[in-house]
């Protein structure tokens, strides 16, 4: 396993900022970047050495990519699992196959972490209106009649999602998904939801950063905080899972597990085969970021440390909130990353800042 020498090429599926942030962590090493994929403009084309705009599904232009590569890998989990497992004839893909087709649906997810041993919230299939019916009447009793109907494709960000109490209606939650394959899940009440980022080398050795806190707001990540306040074993069990599920995915680089919190029990409720958004903090706030360990773990080099630099706390900048940048970079110690996306919507992610306390500033 000889490691992608410096001046080597790595072709990112996906273009936006997660690709963006993942080509600024290769330049130090040494590496170029292809950006592939269906926007236009992609952010990360800002800072990447090529950019081939076409669909996930074009052949022809997935070969012409993979020839000007030495490895892929992808930024965007809904990348159809064809053009990976298209491309992985063609040349090295990090995350493979399996992890990308594993984490795209969540009832094959939450099958996967139950046979790995690592829990979720009750759950059952949903096709039709009376699978709806028969889920409720089986998952019901044990989570208050409360329960979560989502689509088992393309949901992120409380998309494809309806949230259903005794009161509700099953037929108009049912047409609301628009008959899409589903999943009923029991509503947890949850003290806390948590993510762990675990990195897989080439290699097999692992590491991972401490469990990190996460807020949302509207359904979207709002503050992610380390450390997350857990004790060292309920930290240790939730890394403990999340490395369970890295190794029997046969990971390389860096994959998030997001969980439910309830005393010191872990429910699973999703994997992102990718950096994630609640470790954008690890830019400064750790010894290696999830972008640079993930570029790392995918070309055989060795994995860095992921120790923190102190108590670090991350927040989005969702739709208007880019109207604080002048505010924020008043502020001493306020680290903004903008993502070049040129325009403002509601809901869509524009940057983040990181504020990070070390030893000397922790009150
Ligand atoms: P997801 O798209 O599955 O990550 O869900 C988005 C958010 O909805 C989660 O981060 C939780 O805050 C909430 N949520 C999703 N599923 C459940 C559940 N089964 N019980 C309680 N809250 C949930």
């Amino acid at each position: 396993m000889t490691p992608l020498p410096p001046g080597g090429c790595i072709g990112i599926l996906g273009g936006g900022q997660l690709g963006r942030m993942l080509s600024m962590a290769a330049a130090p090493l040494g590496y170029r970047c292809h950006i592939f994929g269906p926007e236009d403009p992609p952010p990360a084309g800002q800072v990447a050495d090529r950019v081939t705009i076409a669909d996930y599904l074009d052949r022809d232009a997935l070969r012409s990519f993979a020839e000007s590569v030495d490895i892929v890998t992808l930024e965007f989990e809904n990348v159809p699992a064809g053009a990976l497992e298209f491309l992985s004839h063609l040349v090295p893909v990090h995350p493979g196959v399996k992890a990308l087709a594993t984490t795209q649906d969540r009832l094959v997810e939450k099958d996967f972490a139950n046979n790995v041993g690592a829990p979720t919230a009750p759950y059952a299939a949903v096709d039709s209106l009376d699978d709806l019916r028969a889920a409720i009447a089986k998952i019901g009793p044990e989570t208050g009649s409360r329960a979560v109907l989502k689509t088992r494709r393309m949901g992120y960000d409380g998309k494809g999602q309806v949230m259903l109490d005794q009161e509700s209606d099953l037929a108009q939650a049912w047409n609301a998904l628009a008959g899409a394959p589903s999943i009923l899940e029991g509503y947890i009440p949850f003290d806390g939801e948590v993510s762990v980022i675990v990195a897989r080398g080439l290699d097999g050795s692992v590491s991972a950063y401490p469990p990190i806190a996460n807020r949302h707001k509207n359904h979207i990540l709002d503050t992610s905080t380390v450390p997350a306040g857990l004790n060292a074993i309920q930290a240790n069990r939730a890394i403990a899972t999340a490395t369970d599920l890295a190794i029997a995915l046969d990971y390389v680089g860096v994959l998030a597990v997001e969980l439910f919190v309830t005393g010191d029990t872990f429910l699973v409720n999703e994997m992102a085969p990718r950096v994630h958004n609640s470790g954008h903090w690890s830019i400064e706030g750790a010894v290696t970021s999830q972008f640079e360990q993930h570029i790392r773990a995918i070309c055989g080099l060795p994995l860095g440390s992921m120790a923190l630099r102190g108590q670090v706390e991350m927040r989005n900048l969702i739709g208007d909130d880019v109207d604080q940048v002048p505010e924020i970079l008043a502020e001493p110690g306020a680290h903004l990353h903008l993502y070049g996306k040129a325009e403002v919507r509601a809901g869509r992610k524009m940057g983040h800042v990181t504020y990070v306390k070390d030893g000397s500033d922790i009150t």
